[in-house]
């Protein structure tokens, strides 16, 4: 897999330690010949990984919405940048460019392109898993109620053909 889609924070309040570990999952995809593709902000922890990819020689393409590049919000990091108009085409956008979708640690917006990824593979548009970076139980919350729902029968198609979670850094290197 070339193309690793990554949804993460765009807040710059979190723990220093969550910044870092956006710079390191980017500095290993530079490192490892990937292409980042992200939602191109230059805040919180897109804007950490962004800086990782760079420092390494890697590539990084940034789905970013017109409304952001005018109030230069872009990251000066991305090599190409593919304009969108709204959330909406820039979720398929970000979906159709990557081979994979990795969440690092989010809050409503990065939850909203997950579930999104699992909605439209478990409808049927496209084949991509969601993995989610599961380091310190981070999303544990979120797993423990999608098994709720399928113990209820809620999920109609299984979880494990759209979502894979690494708790380690291990787990998600050998998943990309
Ligand atoms: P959040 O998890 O709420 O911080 O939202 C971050 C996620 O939603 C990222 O993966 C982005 O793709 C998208 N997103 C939310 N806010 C922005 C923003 N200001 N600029 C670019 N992308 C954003």
């Amino acid at each position: 897999m070339n193309n690793i889609g990554v949804f993460c924070a765009a807040s710059d309040r979190l723990d220093a330690h969550y910044y870092e570990l956006a710079e390191q999952f980017g500095k290993w995809l530079g490192e490892n010949g990937k292409t980042l593709v992200y939602g191109g902000a230059n805040s919180g922890l897109m804007e950490s990984i962004a800086k990782g990819v760079k420092s390494t020689g890697g590539t990084v393409v940034g789905i970013v919405p017109r409304i952001l590049e005018t109030k230069r919000r872009a990251s000066t990091y991305i090599d190409e940048i593919v304009p969108c108009v709204d959330l909406n085409d820039r979720k398929a956008i970000l979906i159709d460019r990557s081979d994979v979708l990795v969440a690092l640690p989010g809050g409503v917006g990065t939850l909203d392109e997950i579930f999104t990824v699992m909605a439209s593979h478990s409808i049927g548009y496209h084949t991509k898993r969601v993995v989610l970076f599961n380091l310190d139980g981070f999303w544990d919350g979120v797993i423990e109620v999608l098994h709720e729902l399928d113990r209820k029968h809620f999920v109609n198609v299984p979880l494990d053909r759209y979502l894979s979670v690494a708790s380690s850094w291990e787990e998600l290197f050998a998943l990309l």
